[in-house]
């Protein structure tokens, strides 16, 4: 039985499948989540007219897709929700400040509705081609389907984990229970109370699946291949006076995230980790591993991410926690990273995600130790066993930040593939635009700020960006925007040197875009702007000022 794949599950298409829209318009965005939305509603405002397509048979992108259980932010939702709206800040009312999925998208569907978006957006509609016209200096662009538009500018709003990939195992097919990836968790209430289920994967998806379901199901195997770093998340709900107060604190909320690195409320500690003495430095690293969110991770000593003895200090203590949390040593020891550093991977949040390997019906089995050998019609085979299953739970992540883009025959100029040419990493100027593919705009692409940020902050400065660039094109008759080569080159050298003296460049993980399930993705990359929000808006904001300079408008 195939792994199932839900991309297009029964939920409620708002359109018809085949509905007809328009030969030309100004321009196509990819993609119906947080950012395509918000792009929609700017490039409206501009008078433009505009078609969204989406894959999904709904708006909501990441969180339309993601509804496998325990999917929930890892940022503080107040800081996490558009904040171009004071209405929609005004009326919206969070109930826990790590919203889980339901809500986030419920959330989604509010704006959606309140700014009239779904008209515009073709749903069940995914972009199987966009291709560059020089004679007309426009998009066609092609839908699975066959159908096709043709627009002056493409926008790209299609997320850094979209594209969801299964392991590479032989016999995928073989399993005659349930199967699905955790991105494509089916519509319905799936029910796993008393069966035997089997999870890969123990990233940040893995971990919030996993202490999710442990209490309910009948017996949970948990496919291990590399030990995460995992830090608590600390989530409470929050109380109508909260929400209040928030609300009258949104302005300082908002000008907080401008000012730090990753946009979150959580800024690094001015102090290198040495600098202070043993007992004021293992205080430090108590009171952020007690505070809800990413404080350990993003409010840390600001060395922690540069320096490797910094590094280690923090990951002895992480470990000591997860010693004292997991009652069988043997297994304490399996679930520490032995290969990589506190925080140089994403760092999953978790909710009692360690004491659920305390429990009698949970086991951990170390691929390391007993690699799998195969999927079966029954279950599992590793080196040594048969694991029998009824439910296989793959959560294994995604062709991070390019695969979204390598799975649309992309063409610019002369039929030349964009796959092509990113084939050994990314170029581009800002993470926004890549030469060779006039007005194709790349929201959220590689090498933008907006690859390492909370991304509704980054998103609605990429969004901002490009809006008043369409706005400066009109004003000024442009139709053709490129960048130009020197600045395409500077900026792909500027972001090679920024990731260098980091410490995440030298681990397998899609930050570096290692994903061995995919053809060529074997190999580290950088694809993220280390250099921060703050200065990556003020680079963004010099170029337009100086009139879009690093760029050729005609
Ligand atoms: P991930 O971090 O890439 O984890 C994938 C997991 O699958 C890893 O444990 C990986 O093992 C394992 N895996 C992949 N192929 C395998 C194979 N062939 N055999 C055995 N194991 C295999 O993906 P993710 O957990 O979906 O998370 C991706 C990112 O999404 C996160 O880092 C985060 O940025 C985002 N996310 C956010 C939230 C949130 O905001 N709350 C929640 C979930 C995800 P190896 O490590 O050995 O490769």
């Amino acid at each position: 039985m195939a792994v199932l794949d839900t991309a297009v599950p029964g939920g409620k298409p708002r359109r018809t499948e085949r509905e007809a829209f328009p030969e030309f318009v100004d321009a196509v965005i990819i993609g119906a989540g947080i950012a395509g939305m918000y792009q929609l509603h700017q490039l409206r405002r501009l008078g433009m007219s505009v078609r969204v397509f989406e894959t999904g048979s709904d708006v909501g992108g990441t969180w339309y897709w993601n509804r496998y259980p325990g999917a929930r932010f890892d940022s503080e939702s107040w800081t996490y929700g558009y904040s171009f709206s004071e209405e929609v800040l005004e009326e919206w009312n969070w109930s826990e400040h790590f919203s889980a999925q339901p809500e986030t998208l419920r959330y989604l569907n509010f704006v959606a509705d309140k700014f009239d978006l779904r008209r515009d957006i073709s749903f069940n509609s995914r972009v199987a081609a966009a291709h560059y016209q020089d004679d007309w200096g426009g998009w066609n662009i092609t839908l699975d389907d066959g159908r096709c538009q043709k627009a002056t500018f493409l926008i790209t709003a299609i997320g850094p984990l979209s594209a969801h990939t299964l392991p590479r195992i032989d016999g995928i097919d073989d399993f005659q229970g349930t199967a699905f990836h955790t991105a494509r968790w089916p519509h319905h209430p799936v029910d796993l109370s008393n069966k035997r289920v089997g999870v890969i994967g123990t990233g940040a998806t893995g971990i919030q699946t996993i202490q999710t379901i442990a209490k309910s199901v009948g017996h949970l195997s948990v496919f291990q291949r590399t030990a995460n770093w995992a830090a608590p998340l600390h989530n409470t709900p929050i109380s109508a006076a909260e929400m209040a107060e928030i609300k009258a604190n949104y302005p300082a909320i908002f000008a907080r995230c401008r000012e730090t690195p990753g946009c979150f409320i959580h800024m690094n500690d001015p102090r290198a980790t040495f600098e202070v003495s043993e007992a004021e430095r293992l205080a430090f690293y108590e009171e952020l591993y007690n505070t809800p969110g990413f404080g350990i991770w993003q409010g840390n000593f600001r060395d922690m991410s540069t320096d490797p003895e910094a590094n280690a200090a923090v990951s002895a203590f992480i470990a000591d926690k997860i010693r004292q949390r997991v009652k069988d040593p043997v297994l304490a020891e399996k679930l520490i990273p032995k290969d990589h550093g506190f925080g140089t991977r994403r760092v999953p949040l978790e909710t009692g995600y360690f004491e659920v390997y305390n429990q009698t019906n949970v086991r951990l089995v170390d691929l390391k130790a007993t690699p799998i050998e195969r999927i079966t019609a029954t279950g599992l085979r590793t080196s040594d066993e048969d694991h029998d299953l009824d439910v296989l739970i793959y959560a294994t992540g995604f062709d991070a930040l390019t695969g979204g883009f390598d799975r649309i025959d992309i063409r610019g100029r002369n039929g030349l593939s964009l796959k092509e040419k990113w084939a050994d990493g990314p170029r581009t100027f800002l993470g926004l635009q890549t030469v060779d593919f006039p007005n194709m705009l790349t929201i959220v692409g590689p090498h933008n700020a907006a690859a390492r940020c909370n991304i509704p902050r980054c998103i609605e400065q990429n969004v901002e960006w490009v809006s008043a660039l369409m706005g400066y094109m009109r004003t000024h008759g442009h139709a053709h925007i490129e960048a130009t080569q020197s600045a395409e080159d500077e900026w792909t050298e500027s972001i090679n040197e920024l990731a260098a003296h980091m410490l995440y460049t030298h681990v397998d993980s899609w930050m570096t875009g290692v994903n061995r399930n995919v053809e060529g993705k074997d190999i580290r990359r950088v694809l993220q702007y280390q250099g921060g929000a703050p200065a990556y808006r003020e680079h963004c904001a010099q170029s337009a000022a100086a009139g879009y300079a690093g760029f050729e408008l005609r």
